[in-house]
């Protein structure tokens, strides 16, 4: 392809994308096609003679379109929403035209330059203590790929800094806490890096009231791991859990971290919730206190409801030196004149990777497009229409909460009417399976479950940004009618007793 042959195909691209956005509503929420539904239709060999573009992209239209989740759908109501603005769209496109990987200031000044500036803005806008901002040069913000790297950056560090600490420390008595809840990232580091993991269990305290980890229950684990010669190095608290939303006390933990053990390094998880952080009236139920006074590190997604394109994982360190003194390699291929004097960052060292993508451009687009006050006000409108979803739910006898509302997620599920016997778990819970599984086979709303302490639920986040209030509603009636299917089909609900409809 030329350029001006680029310039035909790319105008045509961008005309079959709005088309898309245009006919989304439309479109099943979910890829109605089978496993393997590709390798059909696909050759099993790249062509020997390139072909032409036009039959590429009808291709793409006709087998891969249709493969597609439709993450954007209005009704997309599954695990956590992800971000699709144009602005970052058009932010991926242009980095992508000058395809780089600036892992070191001199590899591209801009690319350095800009993530340092925007990562301010952003660790601004979300009130975070200036010793995290990259100004200051002693901490600092970096774009990751995603939460799981974030964390995984971290326990690095923190594995780094506690061994230099307390040098001799055998490898296998490192303990990384997590909780029950921590998401699954927790384990996988700890396969990764082959050392323990222990997770506290808060499910108790995230059934009553959300609330996850205390400081009471991370004291007696320490204290046990403390005399089974155990040494926990690194705690991953959470700021709005992915199965409930449920928040780790920060402050409380942080605490106890500071004047108890503190060669424990905080890295808090708020990959989802963070972003909430930016509207004053969430920073206190969102941790913002604790974060800036005790966490080591802290993590935020823009790519969930951060209107910025996946992915743009968020990661801030209290010291950048840690970072550096777990990932700096610097053979003679890496030198740079500015690097070796020290007077610019070389991100290649802030991460687990060498080269990485120029995310902080279509970061920089969509903060300067929505402004503070339109990020603030995506965030509070996705709270506002997941609270209209509260009301029914609790206004509705044959549904119950299961944990108190988080953000822009609700957790509930199915119950017998009237409420008889909810103690019988595995009855309740397969009536709840058959519900989910009634919804799962529809065409026009995504949803998805998780567990709690045994008690099977359904998820419902709110986050695109095209749903809006008829979304909701329409959700709400398609969900109330198949609970009222399952339990008419399984006699726990008589029609006289639908007063409530
Ligand atoms: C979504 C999520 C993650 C994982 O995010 P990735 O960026 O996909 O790794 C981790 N933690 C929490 C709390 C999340 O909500």
């Amino acid at each position: 392809m030329d350029i001006e042959q680029f310039r035909k195909a790319g105008y045509d691209a961008i005309d079959r994308i709005c088309a898309y956005h245009y006919s989304l509503r439309e479109k099943p929420v979910v890829a109605q096609v089978k496993p393997g539904y590709l390798r059909d239709l696909i050759p099993n060999s790249a062509p020997q003679k390139g072909h032409e573009w036009a039959s590429i992209i009808d291709d793409y239209q006709r087998d891969i379109l249709p493969g597609l989740t439709h993450w954007h759908h209005p009704s997309f109501f599954a695990y956590f929403p992800t971000a699709n603005t144009f602005e970052g769209v058009l932010g991926d496109l242009l980095s992508s035209s000058t395809s780089n990987p600036g892992f070191n200031w001199f590899a591209s000044p801009a690319c350095t330059e800009l993530e340092a500036v925007v990562m301010d803005w952003a660790a601004k806008m979300f009130g975070l203590h200036r010793a995290f901002w990259n100004v200051n040069e002693v901490g600092g913000g970096v774009i990751q790929t995603t939460a799981s790297d974030s964390a995984l950056t971290a326990i690095v560090a923190a594995r780094t800094r506690y061994i230099s600490d307390h040098s001799g420390t055998a490898l296998e008595s490192l303990v990384i806490y997590v909780t029950t809840q921590t998401h699954s990232f927790g384990k996988k580091a700890g396969m990764i890096l082959g050392l323990r993991v222990r997770a506290l269990d808060v499910d108790a305290t995230v059934t009553t009231d959300n609330t996850g980890l205390t400081g009471e229950v991370l004291r007696a684990a320490v204290k046990e791991d403390h005399a089974r010669g155990l040494h926990p190095f690194v705690l991953i608290a959470t700021v709005g859990t992915t199965s409930t939303g449920a928040i780790d006390q920060v402050g409380e933990i942080g605490a106890i971290i500071e004047e108890s053990f503190p060669s424990i390094w905080l890295h808090v998880d708020a990959a989802w919730a963070g972003v909430t952080l930016a509207c004053p009236e969430y920073r206190e139920f969102a941790q913002l206190p604790g974060i800036n006074e005790h966490a080591d590190s802290v993590c935020i997604n823009f790519h969930k409801w951060g209107l910025t394109n996946f992915d743009a994982s968020s990661l801030w360190v209290r010291e950048r030196r840690r970072l550096i003194d777990a990932l700096d390699v610097t053979p003679e291929y890496l030198r740079t004149k500015e690097g070796d004097a020290g007077n610019v960052t070389d991100y290649r060292n802030w991460h687990l990777s060498l080269g990485r993508r120029f995310r902080s451009l279509k970061l920089w687009f969509v903060l300067r497009s929505f402004g503070v006050e339109g990020f603030q006000a995506n965030i509070r409108k996705c709270i506002s229409l997941n609270n209209s979803f509260v009301e029914r739910v609790r206004a509705c006898p044959i549904f119950e909460l299961v944990t108190p509302p988080a953000f822009a997620l609700t957790v509930f599920r199915l119950l017998p009417e009237p409420a008889g016997n909810t103690d019988e778990l595995e009855s309740v819970n397969s009536l709840n399976r058959a519900f989910y599984s009634d919804l799962q086979s529809r065409p026009d709303l995504a949803l998805t479950q998780t567990s709690l302490g045994g008690v099977f639920c359904v998820r419902f986040a709110v986050g695109s940004t095209r749903t809006e209030q008829r979304d909701i509603d329409n959700a709400w009636k398609i969900i109330k009618e198949a609970g009222e299917n399952v339990l008419l089909k399984m006699g726990l609900l008589s029609l006289n007793r639908m007063q409530y409809t």
